[in-house]
């Protein structure tokens, strides 16, 4: 039973996708697309050996060897340029996605779907697409087993169409598709960054010298949190 996460990720894929997962850990995902597909193909990433070798098991289990290539490497290192057609990346923090996806910049060319899932700090995210031509064209988020999971589509193109100039800032943060939709899970994650914006701003002001420049950003963020939550 795939993660009610991953089958969401799984959902922004075409039919017969070629992709690369990578951090694939387990291979769940790549082995629950092609168990479901079966013209679909997938290079499964891993950089730790540990979870590579639970890769290459899981593949094995479902006899996948030919459409799953399970390979040990760092990022996007290991695809081939131009070989793949789609990119997840799933379950890690935001600023290690874009990371990776700068790093494999050049193994990008002839994808057409970036899918990422980061568990923290999802603007690094989407601020890497905006910055590098990729249009944001969906987004969902999922709460499941106490966590709240935001899931980031990207296709080329452009890059800004997704955000409006006087709310970028805002959106790029909490994401534009989020905050016009306002699913449940979404609004229970604002709920909580209220609570922690709250916190972290009556901490600072209790500060000797609290830093101004800092203590404006977290004010202007609270803002944002009220907008969303005093929409509903
Ligand atoms: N993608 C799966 C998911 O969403 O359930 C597994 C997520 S697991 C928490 C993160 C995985 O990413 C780990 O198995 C780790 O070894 C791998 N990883 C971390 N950095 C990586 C990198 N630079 N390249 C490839 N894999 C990486």
């Amino acid at each position: 039973q795939l993660s009610q996460r991953l089958a969401v990720v799984a959902n922004y894929l075409p039919e017969e996708a070629y992709f690369a997962d990578i951090g694939s850990d387990h291979a769940y995902l790549p082995c629950y697309v092609c168990l479901n597909d079966p013209k679909a193909r997938a290079v499964a990433g891993e950089v730790n050996q540990g979870p590579y070798e639970s890769a290459l098991k899981e593949v094995k289990k479902h006899a996948l060897n030919e459409r799953i290539d399970v390979r040990l490497g760092d990022g996007l290192d290991v695809v081939e340029p131009e070989e793949i057609k789609q990119v997840v990346i799933a379950g890690m923090g935001g600023p290690l996605i874009r990371d990776i996806l700068e790093q494999g910049r050049n193994k990008l060319f002839a994808v057409n779907r970036i899918i990422t899932q980061p568990n923290i700090d999802s603007r690094s995210v989407r601020k890497w697409y905006y910055d590098h031509g990729y249009a944001l064209v969906d987004e969902a988020i999922v709460e499941e087993g106490g966590h709240i999971y935001e899931i980031l589509v990207a296709e080329k193109g452009e890059a800004d169409s997704a955000y409006q100039k006087d709310k970028l800032e805002k959106q790029m943060w909490l994401g534009p598709f989020l905050i016009e939709r306002r699913p449940d899970a979404f609004l229970n994650k604002c709920k909580e960054e209220h609570k922690k914006k709250m916190y972290i701003i009556n901490q600072m002001k209790q500060a000797s010298l609290p830093d101004e420049e800092k203590l404006k950003q977290h004010q202007k963020e609270l803002y944002w949190l009220e907008e969303v939550l005093h929409n509903e």
